[in-house]
């Protein structure tokens, strides 16, 4: 069998793994990235990017009803063709995976196709297309991420049942969609076909959809949802589901008794596990199916690291990415941390959600006497000029010292707005330093200078 040695072989190549192997390679390490399927791993092919690619489509698609409020007459009849659509989503897929192999070889990582198999501390076999290869090295990284949760009774090989990967595959419209979860994928996911046309119900066991976000947030996308025609379960079990003659008859359990759901699809979307299988022979530990690691990323064994989903520490790429940056200088002797105040979070409903540190609830739950400041994006000139006023900034601060606690949005532009909030929590700023910063007119950043300045009761376009 041939044998190869590496100095770091980093198995996985989602937004852990492959910039854990080009930050490697960058610091001089003799790096090899092993993947069995493509390179991006979820996020890049079954996950954020495309998920993120037909909520915009969706997006636009709804737009069209509005313009005549902006003076356009719309004489076209509105039609969806998810054979382009899927198209469109898929060359941006090629583009940003083929990227990854380019980012690999320049920065002098080797890559490998293959299933990686763990026989012993750190050897591994690779059953590749051309036969199996032996690889050993000096340090190992593990970053083979997640994949979703089965519930028993609901199997994703049967047609009519979807996971999130089969449901950015569609290439019809389900008329009738059901939804079991009301997390964040299964509310971007339910919104999304909504706007294209589905009628969608979303079944959630908790007593709310997007239960760890702030309520007031939630009540937000609830409002949204009504608009889309998304009917919605909460406190209800999905209970099992048989083939009728309309379609899938999903049986509930709600808290007034049980009662039938008839759909053509279900999108069960209720979380998901770690891929950690098969690692008994590394001798490492794990809690709950997650591997243990420490603020360096290392396992209990000595040499083996492990990052992203499948520490289930953030689930979320970019907090994969800061992980194998971490794991990646700390191979290279750098004395380097997971040292981060804040993992910014961001749902892809209509309108986004984002948050940075903590949640108002959160910061009362720790003990800390707070401020609150509140800005609709009503009172923001921006949004009105784009037409997108839903929603809200909020400060959260330390009412001790001001310090900015956390900074909850929910509204346009939630997602990239975050990153200004982030900075903030992670620089321990206080709501002075955001509130005097000079933010550009007309812009939605505006409204996190004024959330901060109303916390402060120094607001100047809503009252304090
Ligand atoms: P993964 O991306 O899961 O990559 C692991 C890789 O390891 C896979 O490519 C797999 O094939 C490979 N692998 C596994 N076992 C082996 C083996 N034995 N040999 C070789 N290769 C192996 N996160 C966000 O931050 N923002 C979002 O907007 C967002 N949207 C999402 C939408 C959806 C629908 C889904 C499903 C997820 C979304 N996520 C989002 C989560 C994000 O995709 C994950 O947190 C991220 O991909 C985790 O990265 P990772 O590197 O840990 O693992």
């Amino acid at each position: 069998m041939e044998t190869r040695h590496y100095d770091a072989v980093v198995v996985g190549a989602g937004p852990g793994g492959y910039v854990c192997a080009i930050r490697l390679a960058q610091l001089g390490k003799k790096t090899l990235c092993i993947e069995k399927d493509n390179w991006g791993g979820v996020c890049l092919n079954v996950g954020c990017i495309p998920s993120k690619a037909l909520i915009t489509a969706a997006k636009k698609f709804e737009s069209i009803s509005k313009m005549a409020d902006m003076g356009f007459t719309v004489s076209v009849e509105k039609s969806i063709n998810m054979d382009k659509m899927q198209a469109w989503k898929q060359k941006i897929v090629k583009r940003l995976t083929g990227g990854i192999g380019t980012l690999l070889d320049k920065n002098g990582a080797d890559r490998l196709i293959g299933n990686a198999r763990f026989v012993g501390g750190k050897d591994l076999e690779v059953d590749t297309a051309d036969g199996t290869i032996k690889i050993t090295c000096d340090d190992l990284v593990i970053a083979t991420g997640s994949r979703p949760i089965q519930v028993p009774g609901f199997a994703y090989a049967d047609d009519r049942i979807l996971d999130s990967t089969k449901a950015l595959d569609l290439n019809e419209v389900p008329k009738r969609l059901a939804v079991i979860g009301g997390g964040y994928i299964g509310l971007e996911m339910g919104m999304m076909l909504a706007k294209l046309g589905s009628e969608v119900t979303v079944v959630e066991m908790q007593d709310s959809v997007l239960a760890a976000f702030d309520p007031e947030v939630v009540k937000v996308i609830t409002r949204k949802m009504k608009k889309l025609g998304m009917k919605t379960y909460t406190k209800t079990k999905a209970l099992g589901w048989e083939e009728g003659d309309e379609g899938a008859i999903l049986s509930i359990e709600t808290p007034k008794g049980k009662e039938e759901i008839i759909a053509d699809k279900i999108l069960v979307t209720v979380g998901r596990r770690p891929n950690s299988e098969g690692l008994e022979a590394t001798g490492i530990e794990l809690e709950r199916g997650k591997i243990i690691v420490d603020d360096q990323q290392k396992t209990t064994v000595p040499h083996i690291y492990a990052i992203g989903d499948i520490t289930g520490r953030t689930m979320l790429a970019h907090g994969a990415s800061y992980e194998a940056e971490v794991a990646a200088e700390v191979i290279a002797g750098h004395k380097r941390y997971y040292k981060a105040l804040t993992v910014p979070a961001v749902v892809f409903t209509d309108p986004e959600i984002a948050t940075a540190g903590l949640q108002e609830q959160e910061a009362k739950e720790q003990g800390y006497d707070v401020k609150i400041g509140k800005v609709p994006f009503a009172a923001i000139g921006r949004a009105l000029t784009t037409g997108e006023t839903d929603g809200f900034l909020k400060t959260i601060l330390d009412a001790s010292d001001d310090r900015v606690l956390g900074i909850t949005i929910v509204g346009p532009n939630a997602s990239d707005l975050i990153s200004e909030a982030a900075l903030a929590v992670e620089m321990q700023a206080e709501a002075l330093d955001v509130g005097l910063t000079i933010h550009p007119h007309p812009t939605l950043g505006e409204g996190m200078m004024e959330a901060a300045k109303q916390a402060l009761g120094e607001a100047i376009h809503v009252l304090n």
